[in-house]
């Protein structure tokens, strides 16, 4: 499949809000990456030097996740772990194993074995509603509990033929958490990562002790805030939506690029935007997707299970916040 650059067209769910103050010299460097833009703000000059590694680490750890890529890791798996078992490499095994982990404690809402429901669909490209047999046949091979997973041979094998992982939810959390140990394991001390709509911060933020996010309001201009949270040093913030990336397909609907895994269709729910905090950025990551699929119902529960900060942002623009952690912001 080709790959698309999807993201270029569209909008930011969540920002990172900068202050003016003194204290706050910024040295910022972006890069089109993942599909996104990716902005690294450091703060001091002793750190300049990080740039140029850190985004090569970024550009090999995308290289291993990339499914649209034909040289990646991830497409070699794809193509190749119904007929044999694959070894993976560390890097893939990891977020392989946490992907696998949060579809079964989500019970399925969050799955990383959707890739032939997401390949059906082609949300952002295709405009035709597909074949409700077709949806079905998908439906069949998107499951994470036909993976077996091999812990001690790091291994992975499909049990059945059209498997596909896909790790569009999880995949940018992760990598943004990578990318923040390896700033912190080389001395920086205080730098803000965004990673289209997954923002990592380290050290005290913009405006005193805590950094501040603001949440989009729904197809409105960059500069609208609906709401705006603080959150502090080694919290990371991920934001899913049905808004940013979508299709209208010819029954003059918009259907949204985030799929039930129970329906196999694109998930109406009944919010606009839904925001996790957690210190965990792929748990961050993977939760916002499987918030955005259970809907305000079921959050109360995930923010209970997984020990974090969820935002909700309802169809009606009204904010809804549930927070199990009991832990400063
Ligand atoms: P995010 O923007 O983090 O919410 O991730 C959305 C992306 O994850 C989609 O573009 C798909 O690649 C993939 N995806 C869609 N639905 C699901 C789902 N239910 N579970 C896991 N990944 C999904
Ligand atoms: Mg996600």
């Amino acid at each position: 499949m080709k790959r698309l650059k999807r993201f270029a067209v569209s909008t930011l769910l969540i920002l990172l809000i900068f202050s003016s103050c003194r204290g706050n010299e910024r040295i910022t460097k972006s890069e089109f990456a993942l599909d996104t833009v990716v902005t690294l703000n450091l703060y001091s000059r002793k750190d300049e030097w990080i740039i140029e590694p850190f985004f090569r680490y970024l550009r090999e750890l995308e290289g291993i996740l990339d499914r649209y890529d034909e040289k990646s890791e991830l497409r070699m798996v794809n193509e190749k772990a119904y007929s044999e078992e694959v070894v993976l490499s560390d890097v893939l095994f990891d977020v392989i194993s946490k992907g696998f982990e949060i579809a079964r404690e989500t019970d399925g809402a969050f799955d990383i074995a959707i890739g032939p429901l997401v390949d059906l669909w082609q949300i952002g490209t295709r405009t035709s509603l597909p074949e409700g047999g077709d949806v079905e046949r998908a439906l069949s091979l998107s499951s994470w509990e036909y993976l077996d997973l091999d812990e001690e041979k790091h291994s992975i094998r499909f049990q059945k033929d059209g498997m596909s992982l896909d790790l569009g939810g999880i995949g940018k959390g992760y990598i943004a958490s990578l990318l923040m140990e390896y700033l912190k394991e080389n001395g920086v001390e205080r730098a803000s990562l965004n990673l289209g709509g997954n923002i990592s911060l380290l050290g005290d933020g913009e405006h005193g002790k805590y950094w501040r996010i603001g949440i989009r309001r729904p197809e409105d201009d960059r500069s609208d805030y609906v709401d705006v949270i603080e959150v502090s040093s080694g919290r990371n913030v991920s934001t899913s939506g049905g808004y940013e990336r979508y299709s209208i397909f010819d029954d003059g609907k918009r259907y949204s690029h985030i799929i039930s895994p129970k329906t196999g269709y694109p998930v109406e729910g009944d919010l606009a935007s839904v925001t996790v905090v957690s210190t965990d950025a792929s748990l961050a990551d993977a939760l916002s997707t499987a918030s955005y699929v259970v809907g305000s119902e079921g959050l109360e529960e995930l923010s209970e299970k997984f020990s974090v900060r969820i935002i909700a942002l309802k169809g009606d623009q009204s904010i809804e916040t549930y927070d199990a952690t009991n832990a400063s912001p």
